[in-house]
């Protein structure tokens, strides 16, 4: 199996999850290979080149064979007032989070069609549906693979492979640590459990979906946010 940007944060707490499970994992990094744990398969690559990505699936398919279960974590934030946003941090993020997405399932998608079985599985995020402000780059990335993951679903779907979506809330990492603390604060209590998400609590909704009792489970969005987005 394969997590984009498993090296920290939410994905290298799944790429551990499945590792623990006993599957062969690999993850992507571009600077730092060293925070990958032993017995996980660190391949550099940056998911916003379509070369990096063909050379990822290579990679994987040449030590652990084809990839089975596809994880999309890797993203990015670029926040700003949309008056200040520059269009670079509008199409960078959307590159990032969204296009890359379509780049390593288009690949993926390969074998898992001729394999006739396959996961998919993207991690988007509850602002595809409630917004924030400062974020209409992130929000749109993330709401676009709403579209995406249901689209490839119903594609997919004759030839029994999934494609899914885990919406996180607000998780512990450093992506969460960038915010100002008294944002933090604010945001925790929005929270009907009160806390941030623990990265390895998103990594269960994960490998559910990769699991053989999901295998009926194709289109959905998982939301894994203590509560935050209820009522959407
Ligand atoms: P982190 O910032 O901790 O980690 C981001 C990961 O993405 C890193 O591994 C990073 O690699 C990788 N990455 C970013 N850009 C690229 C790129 N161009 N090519 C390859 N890898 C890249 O974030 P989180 O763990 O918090 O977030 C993981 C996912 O979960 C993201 O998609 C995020 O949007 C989503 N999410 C996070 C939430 C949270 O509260 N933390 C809430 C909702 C969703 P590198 O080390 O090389 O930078």
């Amino acid at each position: 199996m394969l997590v984009t940007g498993g090296n920290r944060g939410i994905g290298l707490a799944i790429a551990e999850a499945f590792a623990a499970l006993g599957d062969q994992v690999a993850v992507t990094y571009r600077r730092d290979a060293d925070l990958v744990p032993d017995g996980i398969l660190p391949i550099q690559c940056d998911v916003t080149s379509t070369e990096d990505v063909d050379a990822l699936f290579t990679t994987v398919e040449e030590k652990h064979g084809p990839v089975e279960v596809l994880v999309s974590n890797a993203g990015i934030t670029e926040d700003g007032l949309i008056m200040r946003m520059s269009d670079d941090a509008w199409s960078s993020v959307l590159d990032a989070n969204l296009t890359a997405a379509f780049r390593v399932a288009r690949r993926a998608s390969r074998n898992m069609l001729k394999a006739r079985s396959g996961r998919m599985i993207f991690i988007a995020s509850i602002t595809a549906y409630t917004g924030l402000p400062g974020q209409v780059n992130y929000a749109a990335s993330k709401s676009g693979l709403i579209g995406l993951s249901r689209s490839l679903a119903r594609e997919f779907a004759p030839r029994g492979v999934t494609a899914n979506l885990v919406l996180p809330g607000f998780v512990e990492t450093e992506m969460t640590a960038k915010l100002p603390e008294a944002r933090q604060k604010e945001i925790e209590g929005l929270i009907p459990l009160g806390r941030y998400g623990h990265a390895a609590e998103i990594a269960g909704a994960v490998t559910y979906l990769a699991s053989d009792v999901a295998a009926y489970v194709t289109g959905s969005v998982l939301t894994v946010d203590g509560g935050a987005s209820m009522g959407h």
